[in-house]
């Protein structure tokens, strides 16, 4: 089997929230970039990449620079592929761009190989479970009023979620007292039972995580994330030790190297894995092999369609991120039915890309 071509767009998807019906916020669009890897005997495997922002051409021709140096070799030879494109693109590298090009590369080849093998990418991988937990992510976030958030918070409810999150370090004028008010108000709009996690996006100082963080810990967060700079193991670790609530982290970091060292440090509770800076399937599974070893749950980060898989089908998944900024991209997505996901049975990721995002295509 041969890689014939490789294909890539750029898709500028609107930003909207979807969940909760809350209004556009943070940017209105999100960029994309998408792949076709075709194979000489017409099997074609699908990836996507993101986080190119203002470089999302530049992201668009590195997988295609990337991918003109892989054309004739075996799709379903998948490790040696990604360590060619690695050793070409070193120099560049480790993180960045280059990781983030090989990380679209890669999923279309594990796509590929279940559309070879019949096989779903859970399937692929164990199948260890055929349905996991999923929470609501992008509609109770700090740019939205508290109104909002009391009304938003309810209806995913009623959508049957079970975890949500939201988001502290609000903008503009705010005091560790708004935020303690605040954060009281949306664990009583959802009650004791909900799983209710709290992302802080790197706003927090090591003392202002560890202040806030004792004063909210009997709203019972299921996680605070990224309370401080996601790179300042050693000022995590501080607040990891000083709260009874669990750290997670983890979305921001490159390969698989930058996890030994955050979880050496003790900085975080809980591994938070992002499939496009990873590098792709096969270092999230890595790196989720590594936090098992450690005792730690792991969580996605984005693109729950294909996040569905892996946290499936590893022992120390914890949950996945529903966060709908990707299905714009695809003609059908998994859905969440009483705050699980079924992972889908379709050979490789289960995937096709929409006929009607063509008209969000950029270049
Ligand atoms: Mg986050």
């Amino acid at each position: 089997m041969k890689i014939k071509r490789i294909q890539s767009q750029v898709v500028r998807l609107p930003l909207d929230e979807p969940l909760a019906g809350g209004p556009a916020y943070f940017r209105t669009h999100n960029q994309f970039v998408t792949l076709r890897i075709e194979t000489a005997d017409g099997i074609e495997g699908i990836g996507v990449s993101f986080f190119g922002g203002a470089l999302s051409a530049t992201l668009k021709h590195a997988i295609d620079q990337l991918g003109e140096l892989i054309v004739g070799d075996d799709p379903l030879r998948i490790e040696a592929i990604t360590q060619k494109l690695r050793n070409a693109g070193a120099s560049a590298g480790p993180g960045g761009i280059l990781t983030l090009a090989i990380s679209g590369i890669d999923m279309a080849l594990w796509d590929i190989k279940g559309k070879v093998l019949g096989q779903s990418l859970g399937a692929m991988l164990g199948c260890l479970r055929d349905r996991v937990p999923t929470y609501a992510s992008g509609a109770l976030v700090r740019a939205y009023s508290l109104d909002h958030l009391l009304k938003a918070a309810p209806l995913l409810i009623e959508k049957g979620f079970k975890q949500m999150k939201t988001q502290l370090a609000l903008p503009g004028d705010t005091t560790p007292e708004k935020e303690v008010e605040r954060a009281r108000l949306v664990r009583e709009a959802v009650g004791p039972h909900i799983d209710l996690l709290c992302d802080i996006n790197q706003r927090w100082g090591v003392h202002q995580a560890i202040d806030i963080g004792k004063r909210v810990e009997d709203v019972h967060f299921f996680w605070l994330e990224d309370v401080t700079a996601h790179d300042d193991y050693s000022g995590l670790a501080r607040v990891a030790d000083a709260l009874i609530t669990p750290l997670a982290g983890g979305e921001c970091l490159y390969g698989i190297t930058p996890f030994r060292h955050m979880i050496e440090a003790h900085a975080v509770d809980i591994i938070m894995i992002d499939l496009n800076r990873v590098g792709g399937i096969s270092n999230w599974m890595k790196v989720a092999a590594m936090a098992e070893a450690f005792n730690l749950p792991v969580v996605s980060h984005l693109l729950p369609e294909i996040h569905v898989h892996l946290i499936s089908a590893i022992p120390n998944g914890l949950t996945v991120e529903y966060m709908p900024w990707s299905f714009k991209l695809f003609e059908e997505v998994p859905v969440p039915v009483n705050g699980e996901l079924v992972v889908p049975a379709k050979p490789g990721l289960g995937l096709e890309f929409s006929r009607d995002a063509e008209r969000y295509v950029v270049s």
